[in-house]
Parts: C-alpha cells; structure tokens; sequence
C-alpha cells in the first residue's frame, strides 16, 4: 500500500455519481438540462466523467485552464465558459470551448475573428442582469446586443442565461424568472425563434425550479454545488436524497497540550488582522492541526463531535479537543466535512492530497 498523504481530501466517486444521475433525472422530466460546473474541482477529469455518465448535458467552467485540463484528460463533451472570457485569452476561448458566457460587444465581435482564423463558429450565450450585480447585460440593453451578436458570421447566437444568489444573495422567484422568460419570448418575436438556450442560474435555482408549477421557458441550469455537497446555496440545507458528505477533509495534529484558554501579553494585530475574542474557559485541551488557511477556508469546516474549530493562520489549525477524545494524541488524524468555500480552497492547495474513493 503507497504512503498516506497529509492533509488530503477523499472524494467519493460514486456519491457525486448518485447526486448528478438524481439531480439530472429529477430535474430532465421538467426538460431541464444540466450543465456540470467543474470550477470548485478544478476541471478533476474523474469527476468530469462521473457527471458525463450521469447524463449532464456538457461541461462548464469560469476557467480556460480547468478547460483545458479536462481536454487533456481526453474529456468529450460540449465545453462552456461561463465566465466572460478575458481579451487576453480569446485565442484559447475559441480553441478549447464551444460556448462561451459572454456580457461585451467588444469580446464577442474578437470571438468571432479568432473564429474566423480556424473557420469554426464559436457559440455565445448574452448573460443578463436581474439584480444580483455580478456580470449581466442590463435587459433593456438585450435587443441591440442580439441584433450586433446575430451580424457576426463566426458567432452562432446559442441564447441567453441569467446568474442570481452569486453576490448579492439575490433568490430566483416567480418575478425574476417569470422576467427572464418574458425576454426570451420577447426576443424570439423580434428575431425569429433564436433562443435555443434559456439558462435560468445555478445550484440556487434549484429548488424553485423543482418547486415551480411554471418554469416558463427555462431548459438549462448550471449545477456545481448541489451535485457535489448535496446542499442549496440559498440557505445551505441538504437536498433530500443526495449524499452532502462526498467529500472529506483530513488533517494531522502536530501538537497536542493543555493550554490556558485566553492569550497574555499586549495584544495587538495576529497575522490575518484582529483576533477574534477567546472565550474565557481556563484550561483546555488544545491541538495544532498541519493544514491552514492556505488550504482550507477554517469557517468552512465542519469538525467531529467533541472537537472545536478556534482560529487558523497560514499553516495551523487550531482546535479545542474535549474530554470525549481522551486518546487523541501527536500523529493521529481528525476528519471534517467542507462547505463550498472549505472545498473550493482545498481543492485549488497543491499542500492537499486528493484521494478518489470508489467505494459509497
Ligand atoms: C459558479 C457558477 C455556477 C455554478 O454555481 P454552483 O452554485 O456551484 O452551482 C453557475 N453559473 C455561473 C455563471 C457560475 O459562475
């Protein structure tokens, strides 16, 4: 058996296998498609390909370079990129993508020369903005940004998408995305049926779609979260019949000591800013653990029963052990759940051994 590498991250294939096939099932007899955003895994070619079985319609990412990591892992599916590409990367947008998520005149019509270059067309889907404040044309705006996207002979007008909850914590609902099938029917009268894709958000829009006795013209959601914690963002509480525990955080203590709960000295800043307050508690049992902020969000954790989360720096996380964990000591290990920041992080730390379970 090869060495056990700390910290690392177990994936478990087969939950994220159960998550995506239910998700793409529950949400397929409403004629909803899903498009599996890899970003928080880096484009992982295993997951990638779990999801593809599970039936995801094709593949996104907000990074060209998760794209191409993907690609390289022979991964076949319709690419999308779902961040509005950078000027800087347009060459690589249109060599590695299909699609891309687009909010500017000026990167389109640049799409569609480098399009022209290798004679292909490049499809482009106009995100708009319904009052999250993150990338979006505004609404009023659509009709020319069609109209100027539909004169370009290189780009093929895909559709147009929406993305809420991302900033401003904005929840779908029957307006907003009563709106965005409204543009759609709008638009298609004006252009003559164009919309080919109506994509109403991301793991946030979830629930509503499931819920809703009207999902309008929507047929696309892009699901990252969900699929692999199992969980909503709006509110973060487990979806029923996912699995939320596919992946799990282990860590290593490097020291283990009885220690006054409160620091002494001056205090002044710690390296992170200011230190929140420490509970008067006199003694307790503390642990470091080998893992830090670096590699992990330390609010995004979730510990064992009987452990606490007290504060992080760069390489050290620092836990309260209580009277439950007697045999705990230096050498041993202790497991935690993430939430998407906790994953996100760990998942990009190159100090984090990934491990693939194949076994649920
Ligand atoms: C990240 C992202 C998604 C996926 O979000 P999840 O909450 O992980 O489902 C969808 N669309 C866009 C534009 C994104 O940036």
């Amino acid at each position: 058996m090869s060495e056990e590498l700390f910290p690392r991250l177990e994936i478990n294939i087969e939950k994220i296998f159960h998550n995506a096939s239910t998700l793409v099932t529950r949400l397929g007899k409403k004629g909803i498609s899903v498009t599996g955003i890899m970003k928080s895994t880096l484009g992982m070619p295993e997951i990638a390909s779990e999801w593809l079985r599970a039936g995801v319609s094709g593949l996104g990412d907000s990074r060209i370079e998760n794209i191409q990591t993907m690609k390289n892992a022979d991964i076949s599916a319709p690419m999308t990129l779902i961040r509005t590409p950078m000027m800087s990367q347009i060459r690589q947008t249109v060599r590695l993508s299909d699609i891309s998520f687009n909010t500017e005149i000026g990167i389109i019509r640049k799409l569609s020369e480098e399009a022209k270059k290798v004679d292909c067309l490049h499809g482009v889907v106009l995100m708009v903005e319904f009052g999250d404040l993150r990338e979006g044309i505004m609404p009023v705006d659509l009709e020319a940004m069609i109209h100027h996207t539909l004169k370009l002979k290189h780009i093929t007008f895909m559709g147009i998408g929406t993305n809420l909850a991302c900033r401003n914590g904005v929840a779908p609902d029957d307006r907003n995305m009563g709106e965005l099938s409204h543009l759609a029917d709008d638009m298609d009268s004006t252009f003559g049926s164009v919309m080919k894709v109506v994509s109403g958000g991301n793991s946030a829009n979830l629930q509503w779609e499931l819920d809703s006795t009207n999902h309008g013209r929507i047929n696309n959601l892009r699901l990252g979260e969900s699929m692999l914690l199992g969980c909503e963002p709006l509110h973060r509480s487990a979806i029923k019949g996912l699995y939320t525990n596919a992946f799990t955080l282990i860590a290593e203590i490097i020291e283990l000591c009885e220690k006054p709960s409160e620091p002494w000295g001056n205090i002044a800043q710690s390296a992170f800013g200011l230190a929140g307050k420490s509970k008067a508690q006199g003694n307790i049992i503390q642990a470091i653990l080998a893992i830090g902020r670096q590699d992990i969000d330390p609010e995004g954790l979730i510990p064992p029963r009987g452990i606490e989360i007290l504060s992080a720096s760069s390489d050290h996380l620092v836990i309260k052990v209580s009277e439950k964990h007697p045999s705990l000591k230096v050498g041993d290990h202790i497991s935690f759940q993430l939430n998407y920041s906790a994953l996100l992080r760990s998942m990009t730390s190159p100090f984090v051994d990934k491990v693939i379970k194949k076994k649920v």
